[in-house]
């Protein structure tokens, strides 16, 4: 026992508790997609998961968790050896094919993907150009890499551009000395998981190849959310301008955790880098597979979005429409945007507490989101609207937060 720790680290959680940080676990059983009921059985509506097309119900996706557990509950060991299992090659097969990429392969999250991707690629000399808003898993993959990070501005081009450049030249000076080839990368969401808006992907692209930069996008919130078809960040681009960006991009990362209500991650591009992170990513070499329900309920959920995409991207996105014009209508602040993910800027952490608490006894369930999420003062009420949501129960709950701002505000 070292006593002095233990009072730093209570020190530290009543600190968080005065400042209302403090985060707890809560118990939650899912009755279906959208409702969920407490340990003492009442019911809420959910507006806060990142289930967007509401799949983790699905009768299929069910059935093929259940059909393949009869090849063991877990998967016994590291893909390299005995967690090889058929499932995880079928699904890496599904997911190149709906990506329109050489390769893919999967990892047990999405968090663990960025790690393993960012670190394995990355050496001493390289430089990464991270968005500033990126997802924690980047910003955690940059941080355990060798290789020095720059922040741009969010979503900010020139920024960007002026950050290789100075790069460039001091590198310039340096290789004069020490002959060391330094690559450089390009890391960004993209969809950004705070404020829900979409990456400037068509630049990225154009500055990742003008100055021969490996471009890595997270699409996360994008794959099954945003283009005609789900397929992320680059059909929403090819929908607006008719430009294919598939080849701009090196490697596209994703999660099975979201839209394609299971667990895991994935990474798809070219063979040499799946090759090479085969061999080279310590997440993907010194960790358990995952199991084989696990991945084929992720395979059934996508292969259902491949059949319904137009149905389910036009539930989504009329769904998506609807919260946000009554919303917006009302006067409420929040971050504009197109896609599912929908802030409510309320300022003070404890205010976006008492928010979301006061939403709770009226059985909606929305999280707020505070520091360090999210900057001081930007603390929010963070709604994620599901393609499975009805009309009713957005007009409900749409009405049920208004009036609330209207009282706390
Ligand atoms: C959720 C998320 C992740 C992590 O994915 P998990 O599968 O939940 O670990 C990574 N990147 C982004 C942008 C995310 O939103």
């Amino acid at each position: 026992m070292n006593p002095n720790l233990e009072n730093k680290l209570k020190e530290e959680l009543d600190e968080l508790e005065k400042n209302n940080l403090l985060r707890t676990v809560d118990n939650l059983r899912f009755i279906s997609s959208t409702k969920a009921i407490d340990n003492d059985g009442n019911e809420f509506l959910v507006f806060g998961t990142n289930n967007y097309l509401g799949l983790t119900h699905h009768p299929k996706v069910i059935e093929a968790f259940k059909e393949a557990s009869i090849y063991g509950t877990g998967s016994t060991g590291s893909r390299l050896t005995t967690g090889a299992s058929f499932e995880a090659r079928e699904l890496e097969n599904n997911i190149s094919e709906f990506k329109n990429t050489e390769s893919t392969l999967i990892f047990n999250t999405g968090y663990m993907t960025n790690l393993g991707v960012i670190y394995a690629l990355t050496q001493e000399n390289d430089v990464i150009f991270s968005d500033q808003l990126n997802h924690a898993s980047i910003i955690d993959g940059t941080r355990i890499s060798k290789a020095s990070v720059r922040i741009y501005k969010h979503k900010d081009t020139s920024d960007l551009e002026n950050l290789i450049k100075k790069e460039i030249e001091s590198n310039n000076e340096s290789n004069n000395k020490t002959n060391n080839k330094s690559n450089f990368f390009i890391v960004s969401d993209g969809v950004f998981s705070m404020d829900g808006d979409i990456a400037p992907l068509p630049e990225l692209a154009k500055i990742a190849d003008e100055y021969n930069c490996c471009l890595i996008i997270d699409e996360a919130h994008a794959t099954g959310v945003i283009g005609k078809n789900g397929k992320g960040t680059v059909e929403y681009y090819k929908d607006k301008t008719g430009i294919d960006l598939t080849d701009s991009i090196d490697l596209q990362i994703g999660t099975l955790s979201k839209a394609l209500a299971s667990e895991g991650g994935y990474v798809s591009g070219k063979q040499f880098y799946i090759d090479y992170l085969i061999n080279k990513s310590r997440p993907f070499i010194f960790s358990t597979a995952l199991s084989p329900s696990t991945i084929a309920s992720a395979n059934a959920a996508l292969n259902l979005l491949k059949e319904n995409s137009e149905e389910y991207l036009s539930n989504l996105n009329e769904n998506t429409i609807l919260m946000r014009k009554l919303l917006n209508d009302a006067g409420l602040n929040m971050v504009e945007g197109e896609i599912p993910i929908i802030p409510i800027i309320i300022g003070p952490a404890d205010l976006a507490n008492r928010f979301s608490k006061e939403l709770e006894k009226e059985g909606i369930l929305v999280s707020s989101i505070r520091p360090p999420s999210v900057p001081k003062d930007r603390s929010r009420l963070r709604l994620t609207v599901m393609a499975t949501h009805t009309k009713e129960e957005i007009e409900c709950t749409a009405r049920k937060i208004i009036e609330l701002w209207n009282v706390l505000k």
